[in-house]
């Protein structure tokens, strides 16, 4: 496996002498892995890798890209992404799905005409939009696990690996105040050959800076140590941060986790660093290989097989729904139609009482946004209670909770 720094910034690009050594582009990582291509975020950095794919002998016109998040310093490059203009060329992009956005929205936005003067759509190559939830994916040689991290709006980490290497990306990410939320994370760089995280702050600026989703080279030395990874890579570097201080810290963090690195313009590495016989998935990791290049999200029929029947429960104004055994058996227009056919003219929510769940998937998540727009249709409003705090984090995440009413319990739930 092969990894190259286009982009190691953060924030904002840095064109300045003082800053060029570690690099002025914001966040793009190329990932080499047998044939395939993965670039991870597409900061400006994206521009040079782009160009130089040009007349890469090796490039297919073939690619997937991953998104971290849609703040500006992961996402401006793409509309400077030569191999994007050229027909015949095809690109997956992934990012988190979003309740209230679609990832397709969120980068054509930024090409809209008052921003930039050519479309999405007018790009000639063919581009895919694929909408993860915390997951585990093939494509081609490679293997990826999505985990949600701790940044305002969200944002995701990557465990990226193939037949030899592991590599583990967390860039934009706060420790939780929580610590033993910090698990996913660990997850993502659990005996990885790399680990490149977010080191935007230093512990002494961290202070002023708490709730801004970044952390420090020291909480970058503290999850290597724990996750036992191979190599460090300091990465996003504070734009305030000239070249003489990152070697400062660098070395601080030299101290006391010895091979760490700070990722640099065009640094490129070869992976593994030493020999290693067999590859390390996560332990509970179960691929779902991708046939296509787009994944249509829990629509179509039930297919579901199950026997389930809503049994509704009124309570004045409220019909309770108990919750099924599998959240993808709301995923029916006939479920749709037996809620509706339960309730009565005076009712107008719907709650489901999600406490024999304790885990939510994409499917999941799919299904009860197919059951809140059938009844947002009819003018009626879905809310949830009895939620377990692990599917809270991702109704959270996914922003459902911006449109979904969430109940401690049913009696909250029905007093309207
Ligand atoms: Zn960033
Ligand atoms: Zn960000």
């Amino acid at each position: 496996m092969r990894v190259k720094f286009w982009g190691t910034r953060g924030s904002i690009p840095t064109p300045e002498p003082t800053a060029m050594r570690y690099g002025g582009d914001t966040s793009c990582v190329e990932i080499r892995a047998g044939s395939t291509l993965l670039i991870l975020d597409a900061g400006t950095g994206i521009r040079k890798l782009g160009y130089t794919l040009m007349s890469d002998p090796f490039f297919k016109g073939k690619g997937y890209i991953f998104l971290s998040h849609f703040h500006w310093d992961h996402i401006q490059g793409i509309p400077f992404f030569q191999p994007g203009f050229v027909p015949g060329n095809e690109f997956s992009i992934h990012g988190a799905f979003k309740v209230d956005s679609r990832l397709e929205d969120a980068l054509r936005g930024q090409m809209g005409s008052l921003y930039f003067p050519v479309k999405m759509s007018d790009m000639p190559s063919s581009v895919h939009f694929i909408e993860l939830l915390e997951e585990t994916i093939t494509l081609g040689d490679c293997i990826v696990t999505s985990r949600f991290l701790n940044h305002p709006q969200g944002a995701f980490g990557y465990r990226v690996e193939d037949e030899n290497a592991v590599v583990a990306y967390a860039t934009d990410n706060e420790p939780w105040p929580d610590r033993h939320k910090d698990q996913k994370l660990h997850e993502l760089a659990q005996d990885a050959d790399l680990l490149i995280m977010d080191a935007q702050f230093t512990p002494e600026d961290y202070e002023a800076h708490r709730g801004w989703g970044h952390s420090t080279w020291r909480d970058c030395v503290e999850v290597a140590k724990a996750a036992g990874v191979k190599m460090l890579c300091l990465f996003h570097h504070d734009p305030y941060r000239e070249d003489d201080v990152i070697d400062q810290y660098l070395e601080l963090a030299r101290r006391e986790f010895p091979n760490t690195i700070a990722a640099s313009r065009e640094l490129t590495l070869e992976l593994p660093m030493e020999d290693r016989l067999t590859p390390r998935p996560l332990p509970d990791a179960k691929p779902v290989p991708r046939s296509g290049p787009i994944e249509k999200r829990a629509e179509g029929p039930d297919t579901s097989g199950g026997s389930w029947k809503p049994e509704g429960r009124d309570v004045g104004a409220v019909l309770f729904i108990g919750s099924p055994p599998n959240l993808s058996l709301l995923n029916s227009r006939v479920f749709h139609e037996a809620v509706l056919s339960k309730l009565k003219p005076s009712q107008r929510r719907v709650v489901l009482d999600m406490e024999a769940l304790a885990y939510i998937d994409s499917a999941g998540i799919g299904s009860l946004a197919l059951l809140f727009e059938a009844l947002k249709k009819k003018g009626l409003e879905l809310a949830l209670c009895n939620v377990s705090k692990a599917i809270l984090g991702v109704l959270d995440i996914t922003r459902f909770t911006t449109i979904i009413k969430v109940f401690n319990s049913a009696d909250d739930a029905a007093r309207i």
